[in-house]
């Protein structure tokens, strides 16, 4: 076997295509492999549009970069034909290895995608040696394709949550399936609110979906999200996330915290200790922080002791438990918080829980697991590090779908 035809082979390229010709430039930095690439004269090629087969019209020659040859870059030349097909006049011809438009061969690309699932897309550009903005284009482009090939037919739990895509400045909701065990995502949208609501909702027509079959909604507890979410899925119990219960609480210690601060001077290790839950202390000091806290009678000693009791009302095995429960930890912290003004943010915090208790505790009757939404929070972490520097919303939106939608066979045909 001549070294032309292994190369031939070790392409996949199929007739009439076959490597006609190899040269190593070892001037170039690093070097570069060239392959050229060609197909028998007289050969007919299939017309893009309809397949009929035509004679070449003409050629021009294009090049694309391939998977690295042990250390070298590889192009592969060709001279690419034009046809004259009788419905559609001229066109050029597909080649195999590559799709029509792009610099990258097939499994050049399949290559980037599947590092870009592990590292950040900067990295991916500078480990093959092309622009991150080339990287971004096939990229963008696969995901695109798989998002567009996604059936929402079954579709009935959905699960939604907002991130900031950089310091707050741009909001983006996330849509999940709750009945999806591993990459849930199925939509995200730019924007906050009621709006994005109905995008899903018009989304989830064109993906084959109804939003009729919808009889599950999973969300935060802004008035103006729950009364949408009721108003756009009539089917649907809307379930307030347990998650979302905590984080109301957390951040109203947080303000406590802050507002306690400004009168007296508090523990160095304060804001981690009463920021992270009991369960999740390693260091002594945070302890030590707490203890001095709740020796001096401080405030935000009494906001953390509400947010730890939470727990106890999330253990309950049923919901007529939890329904007990929520109501002597309503009495409780709010003699607890008495009338003091610190406290303001904790009995805020309470009120809010108390109005949503029913949607809440629905949360013992759903089969679907509220795991999901919580595991958004590492989602949304791992899309910004693989998105570093490409901030915007676009940018974000593809990576949370390349990580955490049901994408998985993004090269197929
Ligand atoms: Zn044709």
């Amino acid at each position: 076997m001549e070294a032309n035809d292994l190369l031939t082979l070790g392409l996949g390229l199929t007739a009439p295509w076959r490597v006609v010709d190899q040269s190593l430039d070892l001037s170039k930095q690093p070097s570069e492999l060239r392959l050229e690439v060609e197909a028998a004269r007289g050969e007919r090629y299939p017309c893009p549009a309809c397949g009929a087969l035509c004679k070449a019209h003409d050629f021009a020659e294009f090049s694309w970069r391939h998977l690295n040859f042990f250390q070298h870059h590889c192009l592969i030349k060709a001279r690419v034909p034009r046809v004259r097909c009788p419905e559609h006049g001229l066109k050029r011809v597909n080649v195999p290895w590559a799709r029509p438009g792009s610099g990258f061969t097939l499994l050049f690309e399949q290559a980037v995608m599947l590092l870009a699932r592990e590292m950040p897309v900067n990295a991916v550009a500078r480990y093959v040696g092309v622009t991150d903005k080339r990287i971004w284009r096939v990229v963008t482009h696969y995901v695109l394709k798989g998002m567009g090939k996604l059936d929402l037919s079954r579709l009935c739990g959905i699960g939604l949550d907002e991130t900031a895509t950089k310091r707050g400045h741009h909001y983006v909701t996330i849509f999940v399936d709750m009945d999806r065990e591993s990459r849930p995502v199925v939509f995200a949208t730019p924007g906050k609110g009621k709006e994005c609501l109905k995008t899903f909702a018009a989304y989830l027509k064109g993906r084959q979906g109804n939003p009729e079959n919808v009889v599950e909604v999973v969300c935060d507890m802004s008035p103006a999200f729950l009364s949408a979410a009721e108003a756009t899925f009539r089917n649907a119990a809307v379930t307030v996330d347990w998650f979302h219960v905590v984080q109301i609480f957390t951040k109203a210690l947080d303000e406590v915290r802050r507002l306690e601060a400004r009168e007296v001077i508090l523990p160095k290790a304060a804001r981690w200790a009463v920021l992270k839950g009991l369960e999740t202390w390693r260091i002594e000091e945070q302890v030590a922080a707490l203890k001095e806290l709740e020796e001096r009678g401080l405030a935000t000693a009494t906001a953390f002791r509400v947010k730890e009791l939470l727990r106890w009302v999330r253990k309950a095995d049923t919901r007529q438990g939890a329904r007990w429960r929520a109501t002597r930890f309503f009495e409780f912290a709010r003699e607890l918080a008495g009338d003091s003004v610190l406290l303001a943010p904790v009995r805020k915090a309470l009120n809010t829980f108390e109005d949503h208790l029913p949607r809440i505790l629905r949360r013992w009757d759903s089969l679907l697991s509220n795991a999901r939404l919580e595991g958004l929070n590492g989602l949304f972490q791992a899309a910004r590090s693989r998105a570093r520097g490409y901030r915007n919303v676009t940018t974000f939106i593809t990576m949370i779908y390349l990580i955490g939608a049901p994408i998985t066979q993004l090269l197929e045909a």
